[in-house]
């Protein structure tokens, strides 16, 4: 067996690999594209840089493409993320415009490839209108969306329906994210690679260097949320319940480690709002890091006592499985794929407001039997049910049910 399945074998069971190839044994050599519009930052990218390789470590002929845009098409991108998440606010037909001019040129660019392919995920609303584009396909074309869609803003979700419709599937993380569309829906929620550099285990000295780099001092208890800066992540309300908590922990730390993504415009204005809130507070830190900081995120994850992800909307929010998968319990927002890995009492608890976040988080600090054992709890639960072998799985399972 070659040794990168040899090495989820270890993590994940040899049964699950050797199911694994069974399952990919009749999709050998056949051509797979997944395309999305950022190469680096946000939950899509993470997955992409792990699926990929495994794919093709099966034997599939698997290619990831990354689309280009402009200003105005991430501003009109992130404006229907935001509409799909329930936002009501409508996108100007320029926009519009800009976002059907920048597939097109894309389309060009790519079509050799997406008519070639035996199956094409696209995924989210950047790529979607690729479809219509590209008329000579031969394969199998699925919409992979990976947003909190249980409630879109209608005029915006129309408009967006026409671009999916002509799909032979759509994959949505959650059963209440899928809508009325004209073709099958498979629910398959996100996964984490427990061997890539955010996951894997780090020798403690690691941790503590990154401990002194970032000057948190190891005798204090720290809470920490790893986003993007977004408001549907609400690191406002983190610095208000780190505030409120502070009155039953004295010296309680926060980080709010967040950088970019490449498609979202969004980020500076929202920094500026957390930075506010925070004020010149010398116990929350707001950390920007580069894409590429996984092992530090990831020395942060292992040192925090509790992770947050006070989330008001989430398609899935893989820092919470991470944060899980280091054995620390979440406190997270009541909504979407949180819902899916918080389990109240045994992996985390949810919470809908800073109020309850600041509770759980005293109760947690001083019930640190409780913290270990349901520490112990989630990280199982990620092993179960949100690694990448369990993912793959998934899109094989669909892919031979495509085929037929
Ligand atoms: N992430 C990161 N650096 C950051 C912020 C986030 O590497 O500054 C990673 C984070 O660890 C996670 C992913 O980006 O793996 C975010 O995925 P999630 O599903 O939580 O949210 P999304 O950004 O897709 O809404």
């Amino acid at each position: 067996m070659s040794s990168l399945l040899d090495a989820y074998a270890k993590v994940a069971g040899q049964d699950v690999v050797s199911h694994l190839k069974q399952l990919a044994a009749p999709l050998r050599g056949m051509k797979v594209v997944h395309v999305n519009s950022t190469r680096k930052g946000g939950g899509v990218a993470e997955i992409l840089e792990k699926l990929v390789p495994l794919s093709a470590e099966l034997g599939l002929d698997v290619r990831w493409e990354v689309i280009s845009g402009n200003e105005q098409f991430y501003q009109c991108t992130k404006a229907m993320h935001n509409a799909l998440q329930g936002l009501a606010a409508p996108i100007s037909r320029p926009l519009l415009d800009v976002y059907e001019q920048i597939n097109l040129e894309n389309a060009q660019e790519l079509r050799a490839v997406l008519e070639e392919a035996d199956f094409v995920f696209i995924h989210d609303p950047q790529p979607a209108p690729l479809l219509g584009l590209c008329p000579g396909r031969k394969g199998r074309w699925v919409w992979r969306c990976h947003i909190d869609a249980s409630r879109p803003y209608r005029p915006v979700w129309r408009y967006l329906r026409d671009h999916v419709s002509g799909y032979d599937a759509s994959v949505f993380s959650l059963p209440d994210f899928a809508q009325a569309l004209p073709h099958p829906e498979y629910i398959i929620p996100p996964s984490i690679d427990p061997l890539s550099d955010k996951n894997i285990d780090l020798p403690q000295e690691e941790i503590e260097d990154v401990r002194k780099e970032f000057g948190l001092d190891p005798e204090r208890s720290l809470v920490l949320q790893v986003s993007r800066f977004d408001r549907f992540k609400d690191p406002v309300g983190v610095v208000e319940a780190h505030r409120l908590a502070r009155k039953f922990t004295p010296g309680l730390q926060l980080v709010l480690a967040g950088g970019t993504a490449d498609d979202d415009p969004e980020g500076e204005a929202v920094l500026t709002e957390v930075r506010a809130a925070a004020g010149d507070d010398p116990d929350v830190k707001i950390l920007l890091l580069p894409p590429d900081a996984h092992r530090k995120i990831n020395a942060l994850q292992r040192m925090a006592d509790i992770v947050i992800q006070k989330s008001v909307k989430e398609g899935f929010g893989l820092t919470v499985t991470e944060g899980l998968w280091k054995g620390r319990p979440v406190i997270g927002g009541d909504t979407g794929g949180i819902r899916l890995q918080v389990i109240n009492y045994h992996t985390g608890f949810l919470v809908r407001t800073p109020q309850g976040a600041a509770l759980r988080i005293r109760y947690l600090l001083h019930r640190r039997d409780r913290m270990q054992e349901m520490g112990d709890k989630a990280r199982e639960f990620v092993r179960e049910n949100f690694l990448l072998t369990r993912h793959l799985r998934e899109y094989l399972t669909l892919m031979v049910g495509l085929e037929n």
